[in-house]
């Protein structure tokens, strides 16, 4: 007999106050939220914290996003089933565990090697085998793999970064982006149909800057020694 989960009442009112309330309404994305279990992707002493209305800390100064932006991102895409997708940002791998469920496989980019170690061990351990994620640059796609049918980048760019464009399936590839500065920033939802790329725009979010050659430009290492230490970048 299997333990009980502790944590499936609260996920039931994540998907119930956070989700279906505010317009999430794709059956899929709501039963993939249901059951992707938040608390195991955010650190031991936030565990209580993981079904709430917030991002949270996962270290290297980075966050697991909001869970209705993890549902209104996904919604967009409007996966259903046979996607090779990619994700750029894997951060705690929550946001790559829904793809999983959702989509065929999944390549997901992390520019940070200890999440994107620590992401790949949790989905692994939670058994996720449709996914592959890669440490590097993400601004720059992932070349070798391409066409996407979809593509999710989950940090703010200062524009659509145009290797990810070239990349997207040329018939109906659909990309989910925040563009804007590190205080403003569109969701933009993106559909190309050969050389034409329409753009839509879903919301106004504010997440951590897409650092990289078509990004933000890498954040200056402070003094040795002084308050706000930065963590290496690679
Ligand atoms: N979706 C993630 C989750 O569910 O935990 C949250 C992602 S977090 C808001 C954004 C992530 O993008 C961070 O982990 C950050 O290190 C990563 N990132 C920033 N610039 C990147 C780049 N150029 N390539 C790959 N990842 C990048």
């Amino acid at each position: 007999m299997s333990t009980p989960d502790p944590f499936q009442q609260q996920r039931e009112d994540m998907v119930h106050y956070q989700l279906e309330q505010r317009g999430i309404n794709n059956p899929r994305v709501l039963d993939a939220m249901r059951h992707v279990p938040r608390h195991e992707f955010v650190p031991l002493e936030a565990r209580e914290l993981a079904y709430r209305d917030t991002p949270l800390a996962i270290g290297d100064d980075q966050t697991i996003s909001q869970p209705y932006i993890v549902g209104l991102m996904t919604q967009a895409l409007r996966l259903s089933g046979h996607e090779r997708v990619l994700e750029v940002g894997t951060g705690s791998g929550y946001q790559t565990a829904i793809l999983c469920k959702l989509a065929s496989y999944v390549y997901s980019l992390e520019r940070y090697p200890a999440l994107a170690t620590q992401a790949a061990d949790t989905l692994s351990r939670l058994g996720y085998n449709n996914v592959d994620i890669h440490v590097g640059d993400g601004s720059q796609g992932l070349a070798d793999m391409a066409p996407f049918d979809a593509i999710i980048v989950t940090a703010a760019a200062p524009a659509v970064p145009g290797p990810l464009r070239s990349q997207l399936h040329p018939q109906s590839g659909c990309m989910v982006v925040p563009v804007g500065d590190d205080k403003n920033q569109d969701l933009q939802f993106i559909l190309r149909n050969l050389d034409r790329w329409d753009v839509k725009r879903i919301a106004k979010v504010r997440f951590v800057p897409l650092i990289g050659r078509y990004g933000f430009s890498v954040p200056p290492k402070p003094e040795a020694g002084s308050a706000g230490e930065t963590p290496d970048s690679i």
